[in-house]
Formats: C-alpha cells, structure tokens, sequence
C-alpha cells in the first residue's frame, strides 16, 4: 500500500528535474510540486547570468537518458550557458518530456509536509506511515497527497540574506523594500532603467556581488553618471578573487581577476570592513548609516543591491524530525565538508543517500537547499545526491552507496578566504581535490595526512575555534600536511 504511492519533489529546478528523472528511470512515480508557473522558476530570475560551469557539469546523466528518447539536441559540453539558456536548452525540454510532464504541478507552492496522521512527538507507527504533503496552487486553494517520502529541492533562491552583519536586516532596511534588491537584478536589461545614472551599493563578495557589480560597471560605459559602491564585510580583497587563473572551472576565476581589475583601476569606490546599521530615506534616494572599519560614515545612494548569499526555508518541514547542523543549516554530515569556517576549496567528497538521511525516514533534502548556508553547491553535486536517493528509494542499496563525484576546484583553499579576514590565497590545488567517499577526510590532502597517521590538513578541524590566526603570507588550509 505504502510502496504505490508517489514520491513528492519539491521544486522544479535542475536538481528537482533531475530527481525526477532518476525517479521515473527506476520505475517509482514522482510528483513534482513547483510554486512558479514554469520549470526553472528560480533559475529564470537569474537567468542573464553567465555561470561558471560549461554544460557538461549541468546536465544530469538520467536527464540526458531521458532527453535522448526525444528529438532534444544536446548543447556543446564545453560552452557555457547562462541561466536562460539552461532553462531554454535543457529544463524546458526535459520538463515537457511525456515521462515527466504529466507528474509535474506548476504554481504549487508546498506549506508543508508532516507524517500522515502523526504529530512531531508520536513515535509510535512513524516509520511505516506515509508522508504528507500539503500545497497551495496559484488560486490560494489548498491541497493534500499522501506520498511514500519526499524530495526537497526547493533551492534557496527566495530566501535571501539581508543586509545586516549580524544577519538580521538592518532597521529601515525593510521599510525601503522598494529601492533595494537581493540576489543578481538584471541591471543592464529588465531593471536597467532603475540603475543607469543611479548611485548603487552593492553589498557582499561573493560571485553574485561580483556579478553586479562588473554589470553595473559595464552599464557605467553606457550610462557614465552611474556610481558604483561596493561594500565587503571582510577587510581587504586579498582573496575576492576567488581561485583565479587556479580555478578549474576558468569562468568563475576570471569573475574575481575582473572584479580585481576593476578596483586597481579605480572605477569603483570600495568599501571595506563595512557593516551597515540604519538605512533611512533622504529624499527620492537612501541614506545607509554604516561603520567601515569600525569608523562610522554615512553613504548616500539612490538604489542598494544585497548580495550576501541565501539561506534555506525550512519552515515548511517545521513538523518533520530533521536534524540539521547548527552553523551551516545542512545534514550534520556533509555540513563539516562545506562549512566556509573550515573549508572553502568548493570541492567535496562523493555523498548520497547515507550522508542526506535524517532521523525523519523517506525525507532527503537536496540541490542549493542541501548546503544550507554555504555557498559552494554545484549542480553536479545535486545529481549525484538524487541518483542516489532514487537508488535507495528503489531498493539498490549498493547503488545508493556507490556514490562518485567529480568536481572542478575552486583554485583557492584558505580557512581564512570566507572567514571575512585578509589573507593570500594559497597555492594552486593545495587540497587535491575532494577525498575518496568512505573516507572521514574533506580533501585528498587530508585523506593523505590521516593515512599517514597525522592529524589531518588542518582544514577540516572540527572546531572553528581550532583554525588558527590568519598569516599574511600564503599559507592555506592544507599547510600543516605538507
Ligand atoms: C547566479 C548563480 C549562478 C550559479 N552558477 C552555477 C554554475 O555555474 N554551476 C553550478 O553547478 N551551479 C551554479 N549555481 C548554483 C546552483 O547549482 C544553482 O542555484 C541551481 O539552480 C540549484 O538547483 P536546485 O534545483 O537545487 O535549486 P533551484 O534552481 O533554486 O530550484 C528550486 C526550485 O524550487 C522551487 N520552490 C521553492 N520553494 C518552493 C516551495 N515551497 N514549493 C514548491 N516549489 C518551491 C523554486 O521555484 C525553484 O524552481 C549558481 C547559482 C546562482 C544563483
């Protein structure tokens, strides 16, 4: 009775598609449950954006199965697509194929899920009694399935950080809704008319702030009057570049050497070691009440852009037993491959089904939503989680635990490089890559040291207190094993 009924994913994104893929490839029924009016929903707000990875790296092994039983020509593996192109070339057509068409439900937005008939605290029958899954469609009017387990790929995409240093937003922050953006706006296309000429802060350092900020400097070409400030809560930019000419996958290195590039040029104003406290309206613009440094400065601008990452929304799985990792909001064993605090390579060893298990049986958390706060995921990552999920959901335990990934580096290795300090990056490669599944290592390095019987690199130290001080020379996570 159990086994016949559907497996709910949640979200029609790369990672929930591709769920669905593995799902119907082994003969189990999903129901695909996504709160847009189209496949890709989130992906399609960023959609201007150029990724980093080239299209090998974004197409899963069972979508591209699927996909092959239809007239679909395959893109390049070597070029790379922008968030639209990965909607128009692949998910669309991988949405619209007749094995997952009818499974999926747009603009079903899942509120939440819990055990069929059994509240948070009743032990007792949990493990045989279904799940239940609840959404409202685009009318407001509620639904209800019962489902064998559940899939959530919701991304994070829609929850956004706020301004605020201490991950609050800031007082006023909210009240001025109207003139800030979160995320990547489209401020050479769709909102262009909001930025060009417009004094725009741009907060955060990571590869979204980057992308705004060479975006708005690029409209600056067209439209001079426009300003850009750009606030980094870290010190310095010693590390924004990210890995650089290191980095495997060439698009994300060259992002940081442009960003680089541009403050050495002078054609920004650059704000360090700034923490936001107040925004308030000053005429038809904004007024940030901020420190830099610790010194308190005020900046004036028409237009803020909040780049500073996502976090998940768990409140839908509020009567779910979930155990999550009290930093990184991710199952506590993949949270210490993936805390910034304590390994920023971007690599990762292989996991699946064991690493993504919570003590809620048949309930996984995937994709973007898997890493919690951390910033790292790649697409890949998500379709190695979900073919084995599906495996395990199918029986195939052995295929469940077979798990294989390989993933570009990021070129950087530092404990200190998203820790907000000032450090060199490390040298290339440092770490060697991710560590062999089954292996209680974050990096080759340290699968290396621990072999050896030493302690380890030095980056996967379980507490952050253990990292040390940050040097001004280039030492990287993975120092102490060489
Ligand atoms: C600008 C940008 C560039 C990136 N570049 C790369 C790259 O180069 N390479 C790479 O591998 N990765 C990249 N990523 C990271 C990541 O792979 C992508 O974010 C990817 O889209 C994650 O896929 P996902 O399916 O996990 O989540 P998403 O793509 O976010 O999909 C989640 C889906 O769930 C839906 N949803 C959310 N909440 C609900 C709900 N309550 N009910 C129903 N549906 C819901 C959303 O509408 C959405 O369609 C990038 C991310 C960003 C933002």
């Amino acid at each position: 009775m159990v086994e016949e009924l559907p497996i709910a994913v949640v979200g029609a994104g790369p990672v929930g598609l591709a769920a669905a893929a593995h799902l119907v490839e082994r003969g189990l029924t999903p129901l695909v449950l996504e709160r847009g009016p189209a496949a890709g929903h989130a992906v399609r707000a960023w959609g201007h954006v150029r990724v980093f990875s080239p299209w090998t790296y974004n197409i899963d092994a069972a979508a591209r199965r699927l996909l092959g039983t239809t007239d679909w020509t395959a893109p390049d593996d070597d070029a790379i697509p922008t968030g639209g192109e990965i909607v128009d070339r692949y998910l669309e057509p991988l949405a619209a194929h007749p094995a997952l068409a009818p499974r999926i439900r747009y603009g079903a937005e899942v509120t939440a899920i819990a055990r069929d008939g059994l509240d948070k605290l009743t032990t007792a029958g949990r493990d045989a009694a279904p799940l239940r899954v609840r959404w409202r469609d685009a009318e407001g009017t509620e639904h209800a399935a019962r489902v064998r387990a559940v899939i959530d790929a919701s991304g994070t995409w829609f929850a956004p950080n706020p301004m605020g240093a201490d991950g609050l937003p800031v007082p006023g922050e909210r009240a001025a809704a109207d003139r800030i953006a979160y995320g990547i706006p489209d401020v050479r296309g769709a909102a262009r008319n909001d930025y060009a000429g417009a004094r725009v802060l741009v907060v955060g350092s990571g590869h979204s702030a980057i992308n705004v900020v060479l975006d708005l400097l690029a409209l600056q070409q067209e439209a001079p009057e426009t300003r850009v400030l750009w606030a980094l809560r870290r010190d310095g930019v010693a590390t924004l570049a990210g890995g650089g000419l290191n980095d495997a996958l060439p698009a994300r290195g060259a992002l940081g050497l442009a960003a680089r590039r541009a403050i050495d040029e002078g054609r920004l104003d650059l704000l360090t070691g700034f923490a936001a406290e107040r925004v308030e309206r000053e005429g038809a613009g904004l007024r940030v009440h901020a420190r830099s440094r610790g010194t308190p400065g005020d900046v004036s601008v028409d237009r803020i852009v909040v780049a500073t990452g996502f976090r998940p929304d768990l409140g839908f799985l509020r009567e779910l037993r979930i155990a999550l990792d009290p930093v990184v909001e991710a199952p506590p064993a993949l949270a210490p491959l993936i805390d910034p605090n304590l390994h920023s390579c971007g690599t990762v060893r292989p996991h699946g089904v064991v690493e993504l298990s919570h003590p809620e049986p048949g309930v996984y958390i995937v994709g973007m939503k898997s890493y919690g706060r951390a910033p790292t995921f790649l697409m890949a990552t998500g379709y190695e989680q979900v073919r084995s999920i599906a495996a395990e959901l199918a029986g195939d335990r052995e295929a469940a635990r077979a798990v294989h990934l390989v993933l570009p580096e990021t070129g950087v290795c530092s404990t200190a490089a998203l820790s907000g300090t000032e450090e060199a990056p490390a040298a290339a490669g440092c770490c060697g890559g991710p560590a062999p599944a089954g292996v209680d290592a974050c990096c080759v390095r340290d699968a290396d040291a621990k072999a050896a019987g030493e302690a380890g690199c030095g980056c996967g130290d379980p507490a952050p207190a253990a990292v040390p001080a940050p040097a001004k020379t280039a030492t990287g996570c993975c120092a102490g094993a060489a």
